[in-house]
């Protein structure tokens, strides 16, 4: 991908990734952290990144060891498939081996459920003879559903990015006769919320607000941490700059007492979002109370298909009861720490089956599935002695 931008930089890699401002930019945060007291003296300030592709970026390119030693940054709650019910992942199973076939993005093809019907993964499913197709997209699944015309569901994981794809071709009428949903779509705004109401002991300092869902919610979606919870909040985008830029901004904000929304990822963000995308949803899904998995119930924060869309709602063509409060009980895997992980509240090297008994090769809790999912991005980059090189790769010298 090649930019023209007026400022010289011929392309994104040296635009974002080899920018001598980085070393200025990371020099000025180390300056203004020694500013940062906190209550009671102490002064170590917490920054979520709430996208696990922020994750990513923060792990991948070491940036969590460019910082001063009073900031510290964590993962949030930003993985669609780590917090996807392990109910709907058994139900899926189950109509797999009634030889149904399941689409389902390839994120989603590993992920455990709890083995109700004592096959864990859509691909121990697929092994055992089940009709599994992993697809990029729900229109990947409407054309070869119309093909062949079999029997068919797709399993919808993700947060507010993903979900208008799904829903367009519904709205539209282009989901074939054979073809069902399972709708799992989560909201981040109440997640967030939830976090800071329920989380304590991470009293959150800023927040990277998430940048691919904020294409689709818009910026104004995030002003309710600054002004209801006083927390400074920065949507960001991916590149190793654009969350240096977000982290200083933060900073910034703390040391003048001043917490507000800034949008940093201008552009790709608009602060009304994709209107578009957002009147498609609200015409198709209603907002519910929904699951998280290992963590619960949180008030209207998935979608559920509105009943003049039932005939492509897979739980309702096959009678199947959608999950409620009353029957949810605690899924995950017996040791799995991902709950924690997701909200913040554990680092995946807390768990003590990390890289042990759960490993990339062979997942055991859903933290590990995902490129988005925390324990995944730190099995394939974490480690201090990462540190160095990262550095010297991205010629910082601080
Ligand atoms: Fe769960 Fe595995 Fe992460 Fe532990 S390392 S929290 S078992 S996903």
């Amino acid at each position: 991908m090649v930019f023209s931008l007026s400022n010289g930089f011929s392309d994104v890699y040296s635009m974002f990734r080899r920018n001598p401002a980085m070393n200025d930019v990371v020099k000025v945060i180390h300056k203004l952290s020694r500013k940062i007291v906190g209550k009671k003296g102490e002064s170590t300030v917490k920054i979520m990144g709430f996208c696990g592709t922020h994750e990513w970026t923060i792990t991948s390119y070491g940036l969590r060891y460019l910082m001063p030693s009073n900031v510290e940054l964590i993962a949030g709650p930003g993985c669609p498939v780590c917090i996807t019910p392990a109910y709907y992942v058994d139900v899926v199973i189950k109509l797999a081996m009634s030889n149904i076939r399941i689409f389902t993005y390839g994120d989603a093809y590993k992920l455990p459920g709890l083995a109700r019907v004592g096959i864990r993964t859509l691909a121990e499913a697929r092994a055992r003879g089940a009709d599994i197709e992993v697809v990029y997209s729900m229109m990947d699944a409407v054309h070869i559903a119309k093909k062949d015309r079999k029997e068919s569901v797709f399993l919808a994981v993700g947060f507010e990015t993903t979900a208008p794809s799904v829903v367009a071709p519904v709205v539209q009428g282009k989901i074939p006769r054979n073809l069902t949903i399972i709708n799992v779509h989560r909201l981040t705004p109440p997640i967030a919320k939830y976090v800071f109401e329920n989380v304590p002991e991470i009293p959150l300092n800023g927040v990277i607000a998430p940048g691919h869902v904020s294409t689709i919610t818009g910026a104004n979606a995030w002003k309710f941490i600054p002004e209801e919870f006083g927390i400074p909040t920065v949507i960001a985008g991916f590149e190793p700059l654009d969350v240096l830029l977000a982290i200083l901004e933060i900073i910034r904000q703390i040391v003048e007492g001043k917490p507000k929304l800034v949008n940093e990822y201008s552009r790709a963000v608009s602060w009304s979002g994709n209107v578009k995308a957002q009147k498609l949803l609200n015409e198709c899904c209603e907002e519910v109370d929904a699951a998280w998995r290992g963590i619960g119930f949180i008030p209207k924060s998935g979608l559920m298909f509105k009943d003049k869309y039932s005939e492509v709602d897979a739980l309702k063509q096959y009678g199947i009861p959608e999950l409620t409060p009353d029957e949810w009980k605690y899924d995950l895997p017996s040791g799995c720490r991902c709950a924690d992980v997701t909200i913040g509240r554990s680092k995946p090297t807390d768990c003590r089956m990390f890289m042990k008994k759960c490993t990339l090769a062979n997942p055991y809790g859903p933290c590990m599935v995902s490129m988005e999912g925390a324990c995944t991005i730190w099995a394939k980059f974490g480690g201090s002695s990462l540190a160095a090189e990262v550095t010297r790769e991205v010629g910082l010298n601080i």
